[in-house]
C-alpha cells in the first residue's frame, strides 16, 4: 500500500525497524517478566536520536514531524510496547505541551532532561477525577514567588522513573480566589514535597511503572507555571489540546502491536498444518487474515492522517476530531486483531512462550488511558452536533423545541 511517505520518512522508518528488531525485540519478554523499566533501551534510543526528535533543532531535537514520530512508534510497538511508549512520551504529550506553551527556560529544562533520557510524566488523573478531569482537587496556592501544591494523583505513567512532571492543579491566587486549572513543572528529587506512592499492579505494559504521585506542600516557583496565552481561566482547554498528540501516539502503539501480532499469525498460517494442509488453506483462517489486514490498514491511515493534521510550528497539535477518531478506532480494532492473531496460534497463542499473550495484555489499555473510547465518542459527537455536551447531571438540557420533538 502506498502510504505517501517521503524518502526521508521511509528512511527513518527503516532505521526504526532495524533498531526495533535488533535492540527492542530481544528484550521485550524480559522487560515484561521482570517488570523493570528498561534503562538500557532508553540509552540505546538516546544514542540513536529517537528521544526528543520532535523538539526544535535549537533545543537539541531534530524538528521531526508527528508523522515521523508515528512511523518510529509503529515499528517499536511491533516488537516491544514499552520501548514504543518511551518514544511516545519523549516526543509527544508533556514534551509537546512544554514546547508549545512553555517559557524559554522551561523549554530548555524539558529538552535537557529528555535528551538525558528522561520520560516526562503527565499528572492529571486522581482517584475521584478520572474521565471527569475538572473534578480534580489537587490545588496550587499562590504564596509570593511560589505555588504550593497539595494533592494526590494516581495511574501516572513513569511514576518512580520520570524526573520531569507536568502537574495539573486548581489554581488559587493569594486571596484564595480560584483562577482555573493550570499546569506546573517540577523535577523529582530536586523538589521537596513530590513523593512517589504505590505502584499499580498492571495487566500489561509491565516494564512501564504506573503509580501514585503525592504532593505535600510542593513549592513550585511561579516561573514553572506552564501558561498558554489564554491564561489560567481558559488555559486548561489549551493544555489538554496538547493531549491530542499523545492520543495519536497511544493509538499508534496499539496499531503497532496489532501489526506485530498479525506478522506472527501470518507466518504461522503458512507453517502450521492440520488435516494434512497448512491452516492458511482454510477459508475460515483466510477471512480472519483479510479482516485483520483491512482493519489494520484503516487504523494506520487514520493515525497517519491525524498526525499529518498538525499545522506548522510547535504550537499546533493534531486536529482533535481526527485524533479522537483515530484513537477510538485504532485502540478498539487493535484489541480485536491481537485477539484473532492469538486465536490463530491455538493453544500456543495462550502460552507465555510466545509473545501473543503479552501483546494481548499490552494492547488492552489503549481504550482506557489518555481518554476512554466512550469519552472520546462524546467529543466526536459534540463536534458533529456543534453542541457542548457537559456530562454532569443537569449540565445539558436540549432546547425546548427539540425536547417537544422527542416526546
Ligand atoms: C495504563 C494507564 C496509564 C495511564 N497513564 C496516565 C498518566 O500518565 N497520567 C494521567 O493523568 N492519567 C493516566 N491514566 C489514567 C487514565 O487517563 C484514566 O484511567 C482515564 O481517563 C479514565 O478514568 P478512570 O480510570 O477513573 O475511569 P472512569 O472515569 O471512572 O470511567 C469508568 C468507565 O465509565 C465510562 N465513562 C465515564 N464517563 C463517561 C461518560 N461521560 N460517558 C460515557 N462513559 C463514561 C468510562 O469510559 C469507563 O468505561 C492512565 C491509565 C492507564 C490504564
Amino acid at each position: 500500500m502506498d502510504l505517501g511517505l517521503s524518502k526521508n520518512e521511509t528512511a527513518l522508518r527503516e532505521k526504526a525497524r532495524t533498531f526495533a528488531l535488533q535492540v527492542a525485540r530481544p528484550r521485550a519478554a524480559a522487560i515484561d517478566r521482570d517488570e523493570q523499566y528498561p534503562w538500557d533501551i532508553v540509552k540505546a534510543l538516546q544514542e540513536n536520536g529517537f528521544l526528543g526528535m520532535t523538539m526544535p533543532k535549537a533545543l537539541g531535537g531534530n524538528d521531526c514531524s508527528f508523522l515521523d514520530a508515528v512511523l518510529v512508534i509503529e515499528e517499536m510497538a511491533k516488537c516491544c510496547t514499552v520501548t514504543a511508549r518511551i518514544v511516545v512520551e519523549t516526543n509527544m504529550g508533556a514534551i509537546s505541551t512544554v514546547m508549545a506553551y512553555g517559557s524559554e527556560s522551561q523549554k530548555k529544562l524539558a529538552a535537557r532532561l529528555v535528551l538525558e533520557g528522561d520520560k516526562p510524566a503527565i499528572c492529571i488523573t486522581e482517584p475521584e477525577a478520572g474521565s471527569d478531569t475538572t473534578a480534580m482537587t489537587t490545588r496550587a496556592d499562590r504564596r509570593g514567588d511560589v505555588y504550593v501544591i497539595n494533592g494526590r494523583k494516581h495511574w501516572i505513567t513513569g511514576a518512580s522513573v520520570s524526573r520531569l512532571h507536568l502537574i495539573f492543579a486548581r489554581v488559587f491566587d493569594e486571596r484564595g480566589e480560584e483562577l482555573g486549572i493550570g499546569g506546573f513543572l517540577a523535577v523529582r528529587d530536586e523538589s521537596k514535597g513530590l513523593r512517589v506512592g504505590r505502584r499499580e499492579q498492571t495487566m500489561g505494559l509491565r516494564g512501564m511503572p504506573e503509580g501514585e504521585i503525592i504532593f505535600e506542600d510542593l513549592e513550585v516557583p511561579t516561573t514553572m507555571a506552564v501558561l498558554p496565552p489564554s491564561g489560567f481561566r481558559r488555559g486548561f482547554a489549551d493544555l489538554m489540546n496538547a493531549y491530542n498528540s499523545q492520543r495519536v501516539g497511544a493509538g499508534t502503539v496499539a496499531m503497532g502491536i496489532a501489526a506485530g501480532a498479525l506478522d506472527h499469525a501470518l507466518g504461522w498460517t503458512k507453517t502450521r498444518e492440520q488435516f494434512g494442509r497448512p491452516i492458511g488453506e482454510f477459508q475460515g483462517i483466510q477471512w480472519m487474515l483479510a479482516d485483520m489486514e483491512v482493519q489494520l490498514n484503516a487504523a494506520r491511515l487514520m493515525l497517519y492522517q491525524a498526525a499529518r493534521s498538525r499545522g506548522p510550528g510547535n504550537s499546533a497539535f493534531p486536529d482533535p476530531m481526527l485524533a479522537a477518531q483515530a484513537k477510538i478506532f485504532a485502540s478498539e480494532t487493535s484489541i480485536k486483531i491481537v485477539n484473532d492473531a492469538l486465536q490463530i496460534f491455538g493453544a500456543r497463542g495462550y502460552s507465555r512462550e510466545l509473545p501473543l499473550e503479552r501483546m494481548a495484555r499490552d494492547v488492552r489499555m489503549f481504550t482506557i488511558g489518555g481518554g476512554t473510547a466512550q469519552v472520546l465518542r462524546t467529543l466526536v459527537a459534540s463536534k458533529m452536533l456543534g453542541w457542548k455536551l457537559p456530562q454532569t447531571r443537569g449540565g445539558y438540557m436540549p432546547k425546548p423545541s427539540m425536547r417537544d420533538a422527542a416526546e
